[in-house]
């Protein structure tokens, strides 16, 4: 029998985690990516001579790539050096209202005893309880299913489980759930931006989101060298494998045969035939015919009002002082409810929005004693195939962003020529027909989970695997599309 051959379009996250189990299962897999190199959003900008991580920059779970190496017959460890961080991240609301979280929770527990007083301190405990709880529920019963459906969940979660669903209190908001937990409006605000992991609202989005504080419990770690390290490792683990990576090399088209995905069209013309297609690009590429006529019919279409969150980041090599970054930090708006309708609403940029900042020389210890290089991120409206983001709305939006900084104590030293700024527009240009929307649909609402495109769409042999996909946003969940994405094709090969 001759060997069954993939085309992976996108070499992101979830595109080499597929091609890697598809690969070790002896498969031929060829990868044909638009950019110069592997990672998608876990890519590098050049700032003054030095490389700057202006994508992921918080990698969790790493377990699921233990798996991963694992499955290719490697080690993690022997491919990346991973730290865990002590300190899970900073987080300042003025120049004297700071509190850290730590990978410790007892240090977490007294932190924000200090911070808040004892009473909070204890709800700490018991919301960190629900957010485990959140997690152990969902992990197999829904993050590894291969298709997200209310009815598969119940099914899965059991008699038990259902007792935990109903416990979880899916039809809150996670800000209506926080105020169970938190009189003081700054923790419901930190607990709250958890949901901005995936592009979403606090005040829409699920209570069950609370999973991605347990999550974090479990462990940040530090990557030597940078995230983008992750992507390379991965691309060189598949490259061990046999698969071929094409760099540089766009799909223009999917081509589908007898209504089978049989291969696709690269941007140069020539045809690549296939017995099935994982497509890494974002759905939305598919949905609008970016990939072709008959790909459209592949699923439904996302309108732009349910886009999740997109962000205008700075990419910056510059002198701090007057605040102690950590490698995370988190400065948060005023009024976090304004934040949140100004862009989903009024879908404009926050006029005070929480600036993260990844600090990428600091952490395991290491204080910079010069200029320093800096990822700033703030949320936006996913609007870059609507609204130009020219240079005055940016500078206006820059005024904004380092006042609040100074609000909080720290002072950048920045130089125009050292920094790169990426607006929504530049993010729909690097990842087309989303308008820059960065996590795929926002989860608004408890069915917004149950509507994301899984692994299988519509046309037979045409697969999706990425962050936009299900179970959801982000490195770890991208690669477990990847394997979810895999396993069906597999499965659907071996039944044919
Ligand atoms: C600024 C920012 C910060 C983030 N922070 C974090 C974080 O701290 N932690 C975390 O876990 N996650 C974070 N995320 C989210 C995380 O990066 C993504 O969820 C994940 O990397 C998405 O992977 P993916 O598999 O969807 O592929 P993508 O990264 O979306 O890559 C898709 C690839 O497909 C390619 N492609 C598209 N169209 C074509 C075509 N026609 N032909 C060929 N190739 C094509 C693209 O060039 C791209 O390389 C962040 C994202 C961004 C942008």
């Amino acid at each position: 029998m001759s060997t069954q051959s993939v085309v992976v379009i996108g070499a992101g996250i979830g595109g080499l985690a597929a091609a890697i189990r598809l690969a070790a299962r002896g498969l031929q897999v060829r990868v044909f990516e638009r950019a110069a190199g592997p990672g998608g959003k876990m890519r590098q900008l050049q700032v003054d001579g030095q490389a700057i991580d202006a994508g992921p920059t918080v990698f969790t779970m790493r377990w699921v790539f233990d798996e991963l190496f694992a499955t290719a017959g490697a080690r993690l460890d022997d491919h990346l050096r991973l730290q865990p961080a002590e300190i899970i991240a900073r987080h300042a609301w003025s120049a004297d209202e700071r509190l850290d979280l730590y990978a410790d929770h007892e240090r977490s527990v007294a932190a924000i005893g200090d911070f808040a007083g004892a009473a909070e301190a204890e709800h700490y405990r018991a919301f960190c309880k629900r957010a485990r709880a959140a997690y152990e529920t969902l992990e197999q019963s829904f993050i590894h299913a291969s298709r997200p459906s209310l009815i598969g969940l119940m099914s899965r979660c059991g008699v038990s489980g259902m007792a935990g669903l109903r416990g979880m209190r899916p039809y809150d908001t996670l800000w209506q759930a926080l105020g169970e937990h938190f009189a003081d409006p700054r923790l419901r605000q930190l607990f709250g931006r958890y949901s901005t992991y995936c592009g979403s609202s606090p005040f829409a989005a699920p209570a069950t989101l609370m999973l991605i504080a347990h999550v974090e419990q479990q462990g940040v770690w530090l990557v030597r060298d940078g995230m983008h390290r992750v992507a390379r490792a991965l691309a060189a683990l598949a490259e061990g494998l046999g698969v071929e990576l094409h760099y540089g090399r766009g799909v223009s088209e999917i081509e589908v045969t007898r209504g089978r995905a049989s291969g696709v069209v690269l941007e140069d013309g020539e045809r690549v035939s296939a017995d099935a297609v994982v497509c890494n690009a974002d759905p939305a590429a598919l949905s609008s015919g970016r990939l072709g006529a008959e790909a459209i019919a592949a699923l439904p279409r996302l309108p732009a009002s349910r886009r999740s969150l997109s962000a205008i980041t700075w990419g910056l090599v510059a002198h701090t002082e007057g605040f102690a970054l950590e490698r995370h930090n988190v400065f948060f708006g005023r009024d976090y409810q304004a934040e949140f309708d100004d862009i989903f609403r009024h879908r404009r940029v926050p006029r005070e929005g929480t600036v993260y900042i990844c600090a990428q020389d600091r952490g395991e210890g290491n204080i910079p004693s010069g200029p320093e290089r800096l990822l700033l991120l703030l949320n936006a409206p996913a609007r870059g195939d609507m609204q130009p983001f020219d240079a005055s709305e940016i500078e206006q939006c820059e005024r904004r962003v380092f006042s609040l900084l100074e609000r909080c104590g720290l002072r950048v030293a920045r130089h125009p020529e050292r920094c790169q700024v990426v607006t929504p527009r530049d993010f729909e240009g690097l990842f087309p027909a989303t308008g820059g929307a960065l996590y795929g649909p926002a989860i608004h609402g408890w069915r917004a989970s149950f509507n994301r495109p899984a692994s299988r769409t519509r046309i037979p042999r045409l697969y999706l695997a990425g962050g936009s996909t299900h179970p959801g946003a982000g490195v770890p969940m991208a690669a477990i599309s990847g394997e979810l994405a895999a396993t069906s094709l597999l499965a659907d090969l071996a039944s044919t």
